[in-house]
């Protein structure tokens, strides 16, 4: 027998009438590539041309069609030259308003013609008007008859028309039809939920019928819509638990506890461990005893005591004779846990490296020879980790820290880094990105998570304060008397532009100038453009009070601690989303001095930017700060899909469909119970063949 031909779902979309091979190129930046995609690439608004109002009926600010006879045409030349058309039905009249038009609109658009157009009426300087209508005109024995049902409006793009995209809709929707994609949600969900099929689903949602309710359509709540959203979810769901489940099954070392090394360091410290530090510490423990690889997510705010247990993580290793990893997503981050942890680690006797990208090649060669021979027992590096020749004697556990900077990708690429073992590391990846229980229940779906949910006693919020630019001088007085009385600050200057060179540039000349106003002031400066040894010379100085005034760029948006700088300025706060203002102001407020933060900003603020720096200056509490941030901007935005096991969602929304989430939990239960087979092409569906995902 022949081998299958691919499901109708899956036939390129030149398999549709008219769509040629460079028509299939322009599609394919819509992400649309197969006649499925058409079908998933669903309208973003309906325009209602169902019926045909009568003109004296309009109103200014509505969208109606209309259909008449041109009273009469002419060119205007005001302003703009413009084609005018007074368009009449039995009810009133109103102009149709062309600014681009041509000689061919100009000659059939005349007096005595009927037309039937669709647009937004406005009040014009003496009739009502549609400017720029879409418009048919029509024979003379032709009825002006309505549409069956709502028009889509779908995402376009250079070189594919809403006409086109109409056009080729309807054709998918034909082949639908004739060759329905199997149904893979249980019956018994989809009654309990009230949702429709898949077929009829996308049907209503291509071809609304008039009586549908448009404004459960236009907020995306209509059970069609839920439906999608659902299976959506829960094809991502599904493979996520996929991933934990053959994690299970693989072989990790038993890391049991010893007295060797996390008692002394524990000991050593000058602190005692929080409640929430030990309840966490004693879930990783756990979680390390036993013969599968922990995969662990570490939720903790900012300042909440995070590296210390991922030091613990690391001890527990080497003191079960493995090697143990921490990677930073920063080499400035990466470099200040380096400091960190040689400080910890050099008394208990441990030999460790540093590695990363910046690392000369012959440095680099005798320390990945000490890591290959197992001489180095704890390694601390960047991305540099990643990297094939990074090869260790016998890896027992990694901790990735600040992980909203690395991807899916990079987690599982990690994953194998303790092949040469035959046993996979133990992982812990930690982040200060809060994420409401339901969504991390998707989002990280593979992993486990812990939350540190308490600051180390004695710290004080940090107050919070918005001031305009324009009293910049003020606040140039407020680090002069800050500084005068022995404390530190950052003034971090920020760009919307993703340029690390601009970036640089204004922070240079900030720094010049602010050490120009301040002469008595010491200022150091750190930014992505200076040499590893430069940036490490600049945050020693600062950590060791030499400097007394800090200019960064948002290099030192993360894991920078110095427990004795007290005041941080944010440049351009307005431009910056609520993560980051938090991620930031968190580099103060670390010891127990009381800390303060001055947002400048530029006026005037938009509404969104005033609503941030009012979140700001309300709460220090990440957890509501995350909350805010995610209705202000969506998960997309707040996770990243880079950080997220999500790859891109095409229909739902994590945060408007939240309240679908414990149902997707259920069912994805109920389908690996009930329905197996129905998995893997759920996912194929949504996601494709997930091969990024299958190789773990
Ligand atoms: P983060 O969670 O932001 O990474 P850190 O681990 O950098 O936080 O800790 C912030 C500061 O708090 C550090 O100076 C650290 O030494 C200190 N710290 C951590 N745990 C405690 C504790 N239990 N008691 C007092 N200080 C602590
Ligand atoms: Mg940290």
């Amino acid at each position: 027998m022949a081998s299958n031909p691919p499901p109708l779902f899956e036939l390129p979309v030149t398999a549709l009438r008219g769509i040629g091979e460079r028509q299939a190129e322009k599609l394919a930046q819509l992400d649309v590539r197969t006649v499925q995609d058409v079908l998933f690439h669903l309208p973003y608004r309906y325009e209602d041309r169902t019926r045909l109002l009568p003109i004296g009926t309009l109103r200014p600010g509505t969208e109606a069609m209309v259909a008449g006879t041109i009273e009469m045409a002419q060119v205007r030349f005001g302003r703009r030259r413009s084609l005018m058309a007074y368009v009449r039905d039995g009810s009133g009249g109103l102009w149709m308003r062309l600014f681009h038009f041509s000689g061919a609109q100009q000659s059939h658009l005349v007096k005595g013609v009927r037309v039937r157009c669709y647009g937004e009426v406005r009040a014009g300087p003496t009739d009502l008007e549609m400017v720029h209508p879409e418009y048919r005109v029509l024979r003379d024995d032709e009825e002006a008859a309505a549409e069956p049902c709502l028009t889509p409006v779908y995402a376009a793009t250079q070189g594919v028309s809403q006409h086109t995209l109409r056009r080729i809709s309807a054709l998918a929707l034909e082949l639908m039809e004739r060759r329905p994609p199997p149904e893979l949600l249980p019956p018994e969900v989809l009654d309990a939920m009230g949702l429709p099929s898949l077929v009829e689903a996308l049907h209503t949602l291509h071809r609304p019928p008039p009586d549908i309710g448009l404004q459960d359509l236009v907020e995306r709540r209509h059970p069609a819509q839920q439906r999608l959203a659902f299976e959506e979810l829960m094809a991502h769901q599904l493979i996520l638990r996929s991933l934990r489940k053959q994690v299970q099954h693989q072989d990790a070392p038993v890391l049991a506890a010893t007295q060797r090394h996390c008692a002394p360091l524990l000991e050593a410290l000058p602190f005692d461990l929080t409640g929430a530090q030990q309840r966490v510490w004693e879930e990783i423990a756990r979680d390390l005893g036993r013969p599968h690889p922990m995969h662990r997510l570490l939720q903790g705010d900012v300042g909440s005591g995070k590296t210390v247990v991922a030091v613990l993580t690391l001890l527990r290793a080497v003191e079960n004779d493995c090697q143990a990893a921490l990677m930073a997503p920063t080499e400035l981050l990466a470099e200040q846990h380096w400091q960190t942890l040689e400080g910890w680690l050099a008394p208990l006797g441990i030999p460790a490296s540093w590695l990363s990208g910046k690392v000369g090649t012959r440095a680099r060669r005798t320390t990945l020879a000490d890591i290959a021979a197992g001489r180095s027992r704890v390694v601390v590096g960047t991305h540099a980790l990643f990297q094939e020749e990074v090869r260790f004697e016998r890896l027992g556990a990694i901790v990735v820290d600040e992980q909203h900077r690395f991807g899916v990708h990079q987690r599982l690429a990690l994953r194998r880094k303790g092949e040469g073992s035959g046993l996979r590391p133990h992982q812990l990846i930690m982040t200060a990105t809060p994420i409401p229980r339901t969504l991390a229940m998707t989002a990280y779906a593979d992993l486990d998570v812990s939350v540190l949910d308490e600051l180390p006693a004695g710290r004080r919020p940090v107050e919070t304060v918005a001031v305009p630019d324009s009293r910049r001088d003020d606040v140039i007085e407020r680090i002069r008397a800050a500084c005068a009385g022995g404390r530190q600050a950052y003034w971090v200057c920020t760009l919307v532009e993703e340029s690390e060179a601009l970036e640089a540039e204004a922070a240079t000349d900030t720094a010049g100038r602010l050490a120009t106003a301040l002469p008595e002031v010491r200022v150091g400066l750190v930014h992505g453009r200076l040499g590893p040894a430069d940036k490490q010379a600049a945050m020693a100085d600062f950590k060791a009070g030499h400097s007394q005034l800090l200019v960064a760029t948002t290099v030192i948006e993360v894991g920078v601690d110095v427990p004795r700088a007290s005041l941080m300025i944010i440049e351009n706060a307005e431009r910056l989303g609520l993560a980051q203002l938090h991620q930031l102001r968190g580099r103060v407020g670390r010891g127990s001095t009381a800390s303060s933060c001055v947002l400048l900003y530029k006026a005037p603020l938009s509404d969104i930017a005033r609503e941030r720096l009012a979140v700001m200056r309300e709460t220090n509490d990440g957890f509501c700060i995350a909350q805010r941030d995610l209705e202000l901007r969506g998960p997309g935005e707040v996770l990243g899909t880079r950080q997220t096991g999500l790859a891109r969602l095409r229909v739902a929304d994590l945060v408007r469909d939240a309240a679908l989430l414990p149902r997707v939990e259920e069912a994805g239960t109920r389908l690996l119970d009930h329905h197996p087979e129905r998995v893997a092409p759920l996912i194929r569906r949504w996601i494709g063949d997930g091969l990024h995902y299958a190789d773990v």
